[in-house]
């Protein structure tokens, strides 16, 4: 251990690599500030890597509004992201993929007017088109398919290629943090900082501001801290995973009786090729309690009901646990807004939460309000932790995880280049 600790003075001290972090990351870095960004897993992890990327304008939201009068206040993200994407908005996402430039909704026959109304109602703001029976995708291109269904020009974007892009966009500022060696400290002013122990190193990271976006780790940091607000809530899934051998693709939710999309399919691609679809919706928030076993059968009665003209004849099947961590809202109800707030009890500590993949422009915009408002500009800062600390890797999605391939890249280039052996000569 060398004897003086380091001292590193960084501006914005970001914890949590997600969508949140990363995208915060990105603003930062353009505006001039010195920012770092501490993963505890790999970026990606938890949420963000598990979303099923649609980048909506509140349409399924705002179908619950018909019902409740929810604001529209995403309304706006899908252009947002589409300059972004582009290379013309805040955060250059030039080499994120798009999986598909827009998604479905679509009714079984039995629902209530008052759906089908509102939807006809958007079509004339033109938000929502009705797609007619030679227009449908492949998935839904059979005699058997009844229901009314309606296209939303939003976009679905391919969650890896997101998080790789805006991970390279600030390459050289996602660290990797041990929490076993390293430490949140607060001082009687109610400054934050951070102590790491590397083994050779002792060194102190000062921020002007720090910003948890550690999803539902945000609450266990502040805890850390003796902290408690802003408080969260967290809305447990249970995902689907099917592998099948179809080459449909698909993005969309089919709507039921209640607000929230009965099911809601996403298509992506295993390494291999292979296909997966990914379930949520309804289904993966009344399945969070059950054992996955049960879950799948449902998936499977779902499917049989919903496209039964489908043969899922030895497709394979996974779940995935996973939460949504939001701010804590009066009666549980989804916010429907980006969240950023100062913690109460801290002088340097912000916490925040976008509560949707969507929404993570909407949490920086906030974020640069907060600082703007605390007079917290760009400066020099000083020190390095690159000689420190490893840079943090992006997470696996859910779908390489449950379908592992039958052999690893390694041993598919190992057969490519076998040397020939003794078997092989005649
Ligand atoms: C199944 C599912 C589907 C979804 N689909 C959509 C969708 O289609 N469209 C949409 O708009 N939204 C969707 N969402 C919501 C969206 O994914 C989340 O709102 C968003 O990804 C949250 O991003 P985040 O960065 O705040 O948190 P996360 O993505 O959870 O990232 C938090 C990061 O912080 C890290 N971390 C945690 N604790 C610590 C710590 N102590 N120190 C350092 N790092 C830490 C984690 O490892 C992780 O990398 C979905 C969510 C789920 C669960």
């Amino acid at each position: 251990m060398s004897q003086a600790p380091l001292s590193i003075q960084l501006d914005l001290a970001i914890i949590g690599g997600g969508v949140a972090g990363l995208w915060l990351a990105n603003r930062a870095k353009s505006a001039g500030f010195n920012v770092a960004l501490f993963e505890s897993k790999a970026l990606g992890s938890d949420q963000t890597l598990a979303s099923q990327g649609m980048i909506h304008g509140g349409m399924k939201y705002t179908l619950a509004g018909a019902l409740t009068g929810a604001s529209e206040a995403i309304a706006e993200m899908p252009k947002h992201w589409r300059a972004c994407l582009c290379g013309e908005g805040d955060v250059n996402l030039r080499h994120t993929r798009i999986l598909s430039d827009h998604f479905f909704m679509w009714s079984s026959d039995d629902l209530g007017s008052k759906i089908t109304g509102f939807l006809a109602s958007k079509i004339t703001r033109g938000r929502v088109d009705q797609v007619h029976s030679d227009r449908r995708p492949p998935l839904l291109r059979h005699p058997l398919f009844t229901g009314s269904l309606y296209r939303l020009e939003d976009l679905v974007i391919d969650a890896p290629s997101l998080v790789a892009n805006l991970a390279h966009n600030i390459e050289g500022r996602c660290f990797q943090i041990d929490w076993s060696s390293a430490q949140l400290n607060k001082n009687a002013d109610g400054e934050v900082s951070i102590s790491v122990n590397t083994g050779d190193q002792h060194i102190q990271i000062h921020a002007q501001r720090f910003i948890f976006t550690a999803g539902k780790g945000n609450a266990e940091l502040l805890r850390e801290l003796g902290l408690e607000s802003p408080a969260m809530q967290l809305r447990p899934l249970q995902q689907v995973m099917v592998k099948h051998h179809h080459p449909f693709d698909f993005y969309g939710h089919c709507l039921g009786r209640e607000t929230t999309p009965r099911l809601t399919i996403s298509s992506h691609r295993l390494p291999d090729g292979g296909h997966v679809w990914y379930l949520g919706g309804s289904l993966a928030e009344k399945g969070a309690q059950l054992p996955a076993d049960e879950l799948i059968e449902l998936a499977k009665q779902e499917l049989q009901e919903l496209i039964p003209w489908m043969n899922l004849e030895g497709a394979e099947w996974a779940t995935l646990h996973v939460e949504r961590a939001e701010p804590l809202q009066a009666n549980f109800v989804r916010p429907d807004n980006a969240f950023i707030a100062r913690a109460e009890g801290a002088s340097n500590l912000l916490v925040g939460w976008p509560t949707k993949l969507t929404l993570a422009p909407n949490l920086a915009n906030q974020a640069f309000e907060l600082l703007q408002a605390d007079g917290i500009t760009p400066s020099a800062g000083t020190g390095n932790l690159h000689d420190y600390l490893p840079y943090a890797e992006i997470a696996k999605t859910p779908w390489e995880i449950a379908f592992p391939p039958a052999i690893s890249a390694e041993e598919a280039l190992a057969l490519r280049f076998r040397e020939p052996d003794e078997d092989d000569v005649e």
